[in-house]
């Protein structure tokens, strides 16, 4: 474990952690406060760069060393996510914590949430970070999806595969980001191979079957909702995806008022229901016959969303610190319209081509290798009429 701040890298004296009193988040944080992020990539940075803005000082917890949000928090532990011990000293160190990804182990955030207040709860963590448990809420509080079939094991998939028809895909329950997981089942393709395909990914055990969507266009709309239940959404924007990884977000999604409202609605509904506190980011289908499907739910900032830092009002990394600390939510409108780029692998080496354009606004995450893919920064262009 690396702790930036030595005072909080000694251990407490019984080597136990300090028994700090829980925090009670039923007035908000006041400035000066330290806030938790357990993920440290570039979400967690953001998020920290907005936290300390309002006066907070942010302690960023994962596995790897010199991540992007450790470089810009007050203070950053390196651990594994189920050192029971370096998570009891950090759930010391802070007074709430939150989460930029949601593939954080169960265990690890029932560890911290007996320990100190968790923002989003461990209940959000659990329906968004596994698909069966994401679509069976949807389909519970009437929300539309894909129509899906659960494949816990090899009969269940035949079932599924009978129920669904082909061509549909089979994906890993947990771990899927990025299309990753996931494989395209057509009419002759081999069944035992696309489960093998989608089990040796993570060692995922259960897959769910889903009906192929002819979309006319993915959408996404985040809604903050806070600690009072007062909500805010951004406007639906539309994704472009190169390989399963998104690679533009246009500002705003062109569609009807009705569809766009629909959108919005959908949002509100599952933060609501889910009994948010934080950001809920939801990605969705619009079909050519104007029906709007949830396909996935992130609690948390979203790529989608980075847009916000440079357009709104309140971008998504603040609003989403403002619900942490019981802060009344900030205004989300949009300033104008934009398109935002994801610099992906060696594209970033445009840096210096997009800083000449004064209508781009550019954002790098201080990584420090360039592999094929990953997202090393984005670039905000701001379309002023
Ligand atoms: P996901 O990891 O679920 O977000 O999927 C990655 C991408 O695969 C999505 O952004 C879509 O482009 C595509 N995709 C996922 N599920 C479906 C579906 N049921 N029908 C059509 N395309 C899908």
């Amino acid at each position: 474990m690396s702790v930036n701040d030595p005072d909080l890298a000694k251990p407490a004296p019984s080597g136990q952690a300090a028994a700090a009193p829980r925090r009670d988040l039923s007035q908000p944080l006041p400035p000066g406060s330290r806030i938790g992020i357990l993920g440290s990539g570039q979400l967690g940075r953001m998020a920290a760069l907005a936290a300390a803005r309002l006066g907070y000082r942010c302690h960023a917890y994962g596995p790897e060393a010199n991540a992007p949000a450790n470089q810009v928090c007050d203070a950053a532990t390196v651990a594994a996510y189920d050192d029971v011990e370096a998570l009891k000293r950090f759930a010391a160190a802070v007074d709430v914590v939150t989460f930029e990804f949601e593939n954080i182990p169960l265990a690890t955030v029932e560890v911290l949430e007996a320990l100190v207040p968790l923002r989003p709860g461990t209940r959000v963590l659990s329906i968004c970070q596994h698909r069966l448990r994401e679509k069976d809420f949807c389909r519970s509080v009437s929300v539309p999806t894909a129509d899906y079939r659960p494949a816990r094991d090899a009969e269940e998939l035949v079932e599924a595969f009978a129920a669904i028809g082909r061509p549909c895909i089979l994906k890993s329950a947990e771990l899927g980001y990025d299309g990753k997981g996931q494989v395209r089942i057509h009419p002759d393709s081999d069944l035992d191979e696309a489960w093998a395909a989608m089990r040796g990914h993570a060692a995922a055990a259960v897959g769910i079957v889903e009906a192929v969507v002819e979309f006319r266009m993915e959408i996404s709309v985040i809604v903050a909702r806070g600690s009072d239940g007062a909500m805010r959404t951004y406007v639906p924007v539309e994704n472009r995806h190169r390989n399963h990884i998104l690679d533009e977000t246009i500002v705003p999604a062109n569609l009807s008022q009705d569809l766009s409202d629909k959108a919005e609605a959908i949002a509100r509904h599952l933060a609501q229901e889910m009994g948010l506190v934080g950001l809920l980011a939801v990605e969705m289908f619009v079909t050519h016959d104007g029906k709007v499907l949830v396909n996935e739910m992130a609690p948390r900032p979203h790529n989608s969303g980075h847009w916000s830092l440079d357009a709104c009002v309140t971008s998504q990394f603040e609003q989403f610190i403002r619900a942490v600390a019981g802060l009344p939510l900030g205004a989300t409108e949009r300033l104008c319209d934009a398109v935002m780029k994801n610099l992906l692998g060696d594209e970033v080496d445009d840096w210096r081509k997009i800083l000449s354009d004064p209508g781009s606004k550019l954002h790098l995450y201080g990584k420090a290798s360039a592999r094929p893919g990953r997202k090393m920064g984005h670039v905000t262009r701001l379309i002023r009429r």
